[in-house]
């Protein structure tokens, strides 16, 4: 199936990840909130009406919430708040929903761990 077989070629391997050169600001990127820990902006491919993206500054091998340590508790957590701020900034206040994919059965693609902030339509449940 397409969506393995992409998955499969897009395996945790570690290396920089084109979300190193947004927060570079080496490419550009439609920023909706950024504070000293992480930053948040729009998916290049939206799947909703709101699709924005939270992502660490630091990866810290933090490539997939699969590789999650003690030690990115904190990190974590602030991820989580961040998404609520961007929702509240996005006025989708009626409902969102927070994704994170982790590995190739997931479909994860970029392996610096983001979370999917999605709103703006009714969402169906469960996801595919
Ligand atoms: P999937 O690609 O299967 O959704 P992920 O959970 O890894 O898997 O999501 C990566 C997301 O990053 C995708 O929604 C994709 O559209 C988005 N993306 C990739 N490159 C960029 C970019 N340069 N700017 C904004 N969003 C991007």
């Amino acid at each position: 199936e397409a969506a393995a077989k992409a998955a499969a070629v897009n395996a945790d391997t570690g290396a920089p990840t084109i979300f190193d050169k947004i927060i570079s600001k080496e490419i550009p990127a439609n920023i909706v909130y950024e504070d000293e820990a992480v930053l948040a902006f729009r998916d290049k491919s939206p799947k909703a009406p709101v699709h924005v993206l939270v992502i660490p500054k630091s990866r810290d091998g933090l490539t997939e919430l699969g590789k999650a340590e003690k030690r990115h508790e904190e990190i974590l957590g602030h991820l989580l708040y961040a998404a609520n701020i961007v929702a509240e900034k996005e006025g989708i206040t009626e409902g969102f929903r927070v994704v994170i994919n982790s590995g190739p059965s997931a479909c994860q693609s970029v392996y610096h761990l983001h979370l999917h902030v999605l709103g703006g339509r009714q969402m169906k449940w469960p996801p595919g």
